[in-house]
């Protein structure tokens, strides 16, 4: 049936038209704004809210490790450990589920604490080492009360009480068995770390009225006018 249109009817098909294009532009525009996921491994450290801090990681299956997926996730490990000059990061950090992390302490970063403070907490120089599906036992069950921040955990720092010692077991990036004894604060790193696989944070487990920002200080003496940066700086 043919129908007649009228200006009535044609006002209203533009009008129509007019609508759905713009809408379809909006989108369109829209969409080339809007950031796409960014998929992990990411080349931040994420932070704590961040439902895959709060994830068990799974382990890695041993012949997977030297497939071009873990080379590559221990490679992009290693610079975000570098970039930020990180002492202990797991893989969960940069929202990859799986049973790794990197440790390390160098001379440089030695060098940030006070000789009283080295001589107290037992910080030593530890040579940097990737850890594959780490297992841990406790050798002494004492536990030492020391400051702990978090690269998820931007900003702040909180005692944290951590065990003495301990035996780390598992395998390096080229699947060679890792078995060593460590204390004080090599200890302390190793415990904070297979948090982070398990799924915890140091404010599970710190001393709540400890929890400080770590430059409140600085806030006061800035009028406020502080930003953290969220990536290297
Ligand atoms: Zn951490």
């Amino acid at each position: 049936m043919a129908i007649k249109l009228t200006n009535t009817h044609v006002g209203t098909i533009y009008s129509q038209t007019r609508l759905l294009s713009y809408k379809t532009l909006f989108s369109w525009y829209s969409g080339l704004l809007k950031p796409k996921p960014i998929k992990p491994p990411h080349k931040h450290i994420i932070q704590i809210g961040d439902p895959r801090l709060r994830a068990v990681s799974q382990p890695v299956p041993y012949d997977d490790i030297y497939t071009e997926k873990i080379q590559s996730l221990v490679k992009h490990l290693a610079g975000i450990f570098k970039k930020y000059n990180c002492i202990g990061l797991s893989a969960p950090q940069v929202g990859v589920q799986l049973r790794i992390f990197i440790m390390g302490l160098n001379e440089k970063s030695l060098q940030e604490y006070s000789p009283k403070e080295r001589k107290l907490k037992e910080i030593t120089l530890i040579k940097p080492m990737v850890i594959i599906n780490p297992e841990v036992k406790i050798l002494d069950f004492k536990k030492l009360v020391f400051s702990e921040s978090c690269g998820s955990i931007k900003g702040f720092c909180a005692d944290v009480p951590r065990y003495y010692s301990l035996e780390l077991k598992g395998f390096n990036e080229i699947g060679e068995h890792i078995n060593m004894n460590a204390t004080g604060f090599t200890a302390r790193i190793i415990q904070h770390e297979m948090d982070h696989l398990d799924g915890k944070l140091y404010t599970d487990s710190m001393d709540r009225k400890t929890l400080s920002c770590t430059c409140w200080e600085v806030v006061n003496d800035r009028n406020g006018k502080v930003e953290l940066p969220y990536g290297p700086v």
